[in-house]
């Protein structure tokens, strides 16, 4: 018998770990549900929400293919194994299957997972999925990895023209198994492990299924691909696939998104046009994060990735963070981000750019600080493309933005929120104001009037700040 060990990958079409394991005989399949080891990691509860009701769609699909789920609550890590080895005796497993994951902690217990299922001679066979290539598979010539993403790129350019990753074929139906499953309901799971939180407004935002998610894909790359370029960084135009926490949930794969791509070239890799070149390039940017995160595991453990900049004297300055977080800036389109991160779990991506580097350079305010409110927060967390997004913009990472190209978050506002839309979406006590001022209202003069903080921040000053704080270092 084998067992199916979902983790950040909960979807039945296109599953490298459940595929195998078909392959092998018949299968049952796994979830531990550990809400403590996701708090330690910073998972937010919009995510944690969204996996649950993933989870149980889930159900519903193994079910159709007659693979019983078994759903345990295991609320740290290091109690998995054990438990692990316990199920596989009880069901008299021979070989657990499940998908590579890169992060230190989730390679550590799927090491001691090893290690403990070994005693009783029972396999565990680790496949890869979640990366276009099995991270670790693209080096320079001197056989090292790349740190600069576009020569990254180019080796995967190369790799990719030898051939596209397929999709691996649907699982068949297998024989009923007269095995008792545990019921699980989505909503009140969620009800008792996030009960401050509004499980149902997500819902209405975020619609969960594997056949949603794929819906979403196709309409992207059919409707919205070609204008991506032109319009991906204006974020009141939603002209990006909004796939991200589908595709960090593993509702979807990566090889699908590939393959949709290229659906229109029968699956071989010949880039039409800038668009389509544009967000395979951002897929490719999300594969950059996750190698870099498997090369440099430091990354994890707050260290930043130049490891000079660990002497920067970031300012110790709790008011400002907080009102970072809560989008009381006084800097609009800060503002409008901040908030639209607390109201739905997501970010734009060029706002969250701006953002981020409006509170490492003009607030001089440690980048860990902002990584961590993201990841509390977002729908689509994931450490490595949040890491590498931060440490991006606080020009502490690989291949960073230089120091001293400090985005101006108002010209930044003034050229992708052109009319303010953006803005007045999510900032409505500045929505009656004109497409000119409303990206700096005070600008020139106070007005008593308007009901929003004054500007936390001289945006020419502390970009001097920032400049002569790196320069120090
Ligand atoms: C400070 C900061 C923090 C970020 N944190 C996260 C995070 O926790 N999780 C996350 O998935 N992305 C993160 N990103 C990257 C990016 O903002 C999101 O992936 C993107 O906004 C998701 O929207 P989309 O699905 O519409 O993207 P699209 O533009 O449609 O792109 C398609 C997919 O490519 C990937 N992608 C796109 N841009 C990037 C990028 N710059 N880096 C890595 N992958 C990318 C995502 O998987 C995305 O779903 C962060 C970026 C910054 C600047």
């Amino acid at each position: 018998m084998q067992l199916i060990w979902f983790r950040q990958d909960l979807r039945a079409a296109d599953h490298a770990a459940l595929w195998h394991a078909a392959q092998a005989g018949a299968c049952i399949a796994t979830v531990f549900i550990s809400p403590e080891q996701w708090a330690r990691h910073d998972e937010a509860p919009a995510k944690g929400i969204f996996y649950l009701r993933q989870l149980e769609s889930l159900k519903a699909q193994l079910n159709a293919l007659n693979i019983p789920l078994i759903i345990q609550h295991i609320p740290l890590w290091k109690d998995i194994p054990n438990a692990l080895r316990q199920l596989c005796l009880e069901l008299k497993i021979s070989c657990v299957h499940a998908n590579i994951e890169i992060g230190v902690n989730e390679l550590k217990r799927d090491f001691q997972a090893q290690q403990a299922l070994a005693q009783r001679n029972i396999a565990l066979e680790l496949h890869h999925d979640r990366t276009i290539f099995p991270v670790g598979t693209i080096l320079n010539q001197s056989n090292q990895p790349y740190q600069v993403f576009s020569a990254f790129k180019k080796r995967c350019y190369e790799r990719l023209s030898l051939g596209l990753p397929g999709c691996y074929p649907p699982a068949e139906k297998q024989e009923k198994m007269p095995l008792s499953q545990s019921h699980f309901n989505a909503q009140a799971e969620a009800a008792q492990l996030y009960p401050d939180h509004a499980a149902h407004l997500l819902q209405a935002l975020w619609p969960v299924t594997e056949h949603y998610a794929l819906e979403l894909l196709d309409q992207f790359v059919q409707d919205d691909l070609d204008r991506y370029k032109a319009q991906r960084d204006f974020p009141a135009l939603e002209a990006t696939s909004q796939l991200s926490p589908y595709l960090n949930i593993g509702a979807i794969s990566i090889r699908q998104c590939l393959q949709a791509v290229f659906r229109q070239q029968q699956g071989h890799f010949h880039i039409n046009n800038a668009s389509q070149q544009t967000w395979l390039d951002e897929l490719l940017w999300r594969e950059f994060y996750q190698h870099i995160l498997f090369h440099y595991p430091a990354i994890s453990k707050h260290q930043p990735f130049k490891i000079s900049t660990q002497k920067l004297q970031w300012r110790d300055a709790e008011q400002d963070l907080s009102a970072w977080q809560q989008g009381q800036t006084g800097i609009p389109i800060v503002d409008a981000g901040m908030r639209q991160l607390l109201q739905t779990g997501w970010m734009h991506n060029r706002v969250r750019m701006i953002t981020a580097m409006f509170l490492s350079k003009n607030l001089l305010i440690d980048w860990r600080l902002g990584e961590k409110w993201f990841m509390q927060h977002l729908i689509d967390g994931d450490l490595a493309a949040n890491n590498g997004g931060w440490q991006w913009c606080a020009s502490t990472g690989t291949d960073a933005v230089p120091y001293f190209r400090i985005f101006n978050p108002v010209s930044q506002s003034q050229k992708f929120d052109p009319d303010g839309d953006y803005i007045r979406k999510w900032v409505p006590e500045l929505a009656h104001l004109d497409a000119k001022r409303i990206h700096e209202p005070y600008a020139g003069k106070h007005d008593p009037a308007l009901d929003y903080p004054q500007p936390i921040a001289d945006l020419s000053l502390s970009r001097k700040r920032a400049i002569e704080a790196f320069k120090a270092i």
